[in-house]
């Protein structure tokens, strides 16, 4: 069976991590009883040189469903501390990179798999990915890729007719296989099975790679390795900050979740929080709250230092304890601009962004009935030039439940964003209706929603609802 004019087959691949021994097992695809294609993302062609017309739907079933190819599929071996634990047997239990690929942009990119069957590393489990996953996969990373999160995408998702056995959802319950299109598949955890190993070559090696491939600015430079960590420190306190501005709980933030590129990706219990709620935990496992809304800077902090025991068998330890401790600023700053984006502001003065994000966070933790999302949307919506001429034209429409004792939070909010209005020029008054318009997607998929979406999936096999609400986040 070789299909020479299916596109996928025919991509610039390039066996980056392949090439390298000791990182993974090569294994096989599971055979499955149905292919469907149920979703495809097509924005995604154009970065891998294709033209959605000249995909068909055909061409994603063979690559991403048959699992034809021109590469070894790899699973990647790697450890992780869960919840605080050291766990040595993890490694891709239920998933595989199908091939790593140029991109237009000049970027590697990796197709990784995840529900494509058993490896060495499933353990009892069924190498397996149920199809409610796989949509709640879908929502997340594209969601957060709408709001300015830098996140994996899904690139294909076929239905595979199994019926799966799962302790989450109601059982028997469908089943798919999923290709996930990321930066890279490397973990901080595949750096801590080889302190695991005591293999310094090993972590030497795999370093080097990382800073050939996804840090090439620095490779070669003097001290590149301690550049590299400080680099990663940035980038994981940004992406947590655009997490934590976006209202997302990932639910399961493991040292094996994290992405040595500092992107976002592997969305199981995740949720946005209905309302801002500090404490709000997304998994239900989570009896501690160790990965609550508001822990999440802190877990990323602990995994960033986790991973200087694996690193320090080849680089300076006090080095990158020092740049641990930029964190703090490097989200505080992430965080403000996200937040003064979707406020509708560029950049603010100092204590102009904390008066507004103080206000903006008082408000809507005083009054839960504003939902945390509802509130940016419904800034998005009522926002208008006559809220510049008078403080009580801002939000003079609402229908938040708001009560005597809570008024003031809002009238508070309204003095503090009319003061920053004034200031600005009329002519700026579109600029702001414009950024609130890119900041703040009006779909939000809090749970009932995703689960309204998945109800019409099991009920009538209707996946309208689904292609109908991903498309209305490019509103
Ligand atoms: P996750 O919670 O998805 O990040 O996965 C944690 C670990 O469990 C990884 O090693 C996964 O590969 C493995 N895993 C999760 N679900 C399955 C499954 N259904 N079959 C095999 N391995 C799995
Ligand atoms: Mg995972």
């Amino acid at each position: 069976m070789s299909h020479p004019s299916n596109p996928f087959l025919n991509l610039n691949y390039e066996p980056a991590i392949e090439s390298l021994a000791d990182y993974h097992d090569v294994v096989t695809a599971a055979e499955f009883p149905m292919h469907k294609l149920r979703w495809r993302n097509d924005d995604i062609l154009p970065v891998l040189g294709l033209n959605p017309s000249q995909v068909s739907d055909d061409d994603f079933i063979e690559a991403f469903g048959h699992f034809q190819a021109v590469h070894p599929f790899l699973a990647l071996r790697y450890h992780g501390y869960q919840f605080g634990e050291y766990n040595p047997q993890l490694g891709d239990g239920r998933g595989f990179i199908y091939g790593q690929v140029r991109g237009i942009d000049g970027e590697l990119y990796d197709f990784g798999t995840k529900g494509s069957g058993r490896t060495p590393y499933s353990r009892s489990a069924d190498g397996r990915l149920t199809l409610k996953g796989g949509v709640r996969e879908i929502i997340a990373s594209e969601a957060l890729h709408r709001m300015g999160v830098k996140t994996s995408r899904c690139l294909s998702l076929v239905e595979t007719g199994e019926d799966l056995w799962r302790g989450d959802e109601p059982s028997p319950t469908r089943s798919s296989v999923m290709v996930r299109f990321s930066r890279s598949h490397i973990r901080f955890g595949n750096f801590e099975r080889l302190r695991w190993i005591r293999r310094a070559d090993l972590t030497r090696q795999l370093l080097d790679h990382v800073l050939q491939i996804y840090y090439p600015q620095f490779w070669g430079k003097e001290n590149q390795d301690g550049i590299f960590y400080l680099e990663l420190v940035q980038r994981v306190a940004t992406l947590c900050a655009q997490w934590m501005a976006a209202g997302f709980c990932h639910a399961v933030l493991n040292t094996d979740n994290m992405s040595i590129t500092g992107e976002s990706f592997d969305y199981g219990p995740f949720a946005f929080i209905p309302n801002y709620d500090p404490r709000f935990t997304a998994a239900y496992f989570d009896h501690a709250g160790r990965y609550s809304y508001a822990n999440q800077p802190a877990a990323c902090y602990w995994n960033l230092e986790k991973l200087q025991d694996p690193l320090s068998m080849v680089m300076d330890k006090d080095d990158m304890q020092a740049s641990l401790l930029k964190f703090k600023d490097f989200y505080r700053v992430a965080y403000c601009e996200m937040m003064l984006k979707r406020l509708g502001f560029a950049t603010l003065s100092e204590p102009e962004t904390e008066d507004l994000i103080g206000a903006t966070l008082e408000l809507l933790s005083g009054v839960q009935a504003i939902g945390y999302n509802q509130f940016f949307v419904k800034l998005r919506q009522s926002f208008q030039t006559n809220w510049r001429e008078d403080a009580s034209n801002i939000f003079a429409k609402h229908d938040w439940e708001i009560t005597d004792e809570q008024l003031p939070l809002l009238e508070k909010w309204r003095v503090v964003y009319h003061q920053l209005l004034i200031r600005q020029p009329i002519a700026e008054l579109e600029n702001i209706a414009q950024q609130l318009q890119q900041s703040n997607p009006t779909i939000i998929f809090l749970r009932p929603k995703i689960e309204e979406i998945w109800e019409r999936i099991t009920v009538d096999d209707d996946w309208q609802p689904l292609y109908d609400a991903i498309a209305k986040l490019k509103e």
